[in-house]
Formats: C-alpha cells, structure tokens, sequence
C-alpha cells in the first residue's frame, strides 16, 4: 500500500505559492486510512503509551483511532475557544497567519507517557506549541507522529529532542 500516492496535492490553497498536501483523499480510501492507522498502531503499541494526543482538527482522525487501538485515553489540542473546562493555551506561527492552541488542564497526568499525532509537520510551529503543553501538564512525549512531512521547511528544528516521525515527505 504506497500511503504516499492516495495523497492530493492542490497548488495555490490556500494562498498563491503554497501546495496543500490534502489527506481527505487519503481518508476516503478504505485501504489507505486503514494502513496509516495500523503503521501508527504497530509503531507505537510496544512503548508503554498512556495517552493519544491529537491535534485539531485532522489529527483527531488518527490519533482517536490509535487511542482505540492502544486502549488508552485521547485529548485534543484545540483552537482557542473550543474547549469548555480550564485551560492552558500557546501560541505559535503557521506556515500562513498565526494562532493559539489550548488543552485542558487536567488532560494529562504528571509522567504520563504521551504520543502526539498531526497529519502534517511544516515549518513545525503547531507542534512546537503542543510539546509546550503537554510538557507544561508533566506529560513524557515518546514521540510525534505524522503522516506527512515538509522537510525543506525544517519543522524539525523547532522540536529539540522530542522524536519526530513521519510517514512520507513531499518537498
Ligand atoms: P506547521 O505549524 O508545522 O507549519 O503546520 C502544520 C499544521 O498546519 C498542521 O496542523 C497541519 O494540519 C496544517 N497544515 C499546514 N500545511 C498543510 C498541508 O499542506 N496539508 C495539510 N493537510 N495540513 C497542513
């Protein structure tokens, strides 16, 4: 199964010079979601994960199934303003335009052993600000776990140590 191949690319979206690696089509193919959830699943069912974290909103998509999987817990990083209870918040620079993520603050136990999942790593700003809050609420981040990764635009310089991984890159 080349995961890579279900992958649509859109240049132009949302603005002038971008190409947007669009994952609907990868989801819409029973074979292909079902390969990226299991290669997740394999990877990470072995490391003693606690939690799925999942980032919004495309990230919800695999990281609930690997929660499933594992049969562990899933939190959600969310846009500002869509979580009820307390919160903490970071925010962060996209590859276009800006914004601010928040979790709950009762999401993750203190030395929770944590995995976090994104369909896609680009300049590395959304995950940079993730780490900032699971590592704020005491979480232990085995990993980040991606489908997609945007290498020529360095997204991995803004992790330090934590462990990226990723399916496919495009440049
Ligand atoms: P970064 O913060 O690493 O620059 O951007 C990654 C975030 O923006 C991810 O949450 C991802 O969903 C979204 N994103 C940025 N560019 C793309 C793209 O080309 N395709 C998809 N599917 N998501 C993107």
């Amino acid at each position: 199964m080349n995961i890579k191949e279900t992958i649509r690319s859109i240049p132009g979206w949302p603005i002038e010079g971008v190409i947007f690696r669009d994952i609907t089509t990868l989801m819409q193919d029973p074979a292909a979601y079902r390969a990226a959830c299991d290669l997740f699943y394999d990877r990470y069912k072995d490391k003693g994960i606690q939690k799925v974290v999942g980032i919004d909103a495309r990230g919800f998509v695999f990281g609930a199934v690997l929660a499933y999987q594992l049969g562990v817990g899933f939190v959600p990083v969310r846009k500002k303003g869509k979580l009820p209870w307390k919160t903490i918040e970071e925010s962060y620079a996209l590859e276009y335009g800006e914004a601010e993520v928040e979790m709950h603050e009762d999401a993750i136990e203190e030395g929770e052993k944590v995995v976090i999942i994104d369909d896609l790593i680009a300049t590395g700003g959304t995950i940079e600000a993730a780490i900032k809050l699971v590592t704020r609420l005491g979480g232990d981040i085995v990993e980040c776990g991606f489908i997609v990764e945007l290498p020529d635009l360095a997204g991995r310089s803004k992790t330090g140590d934590t462990p990226i991984y990723a399916m496919c890159e495009f440049e």
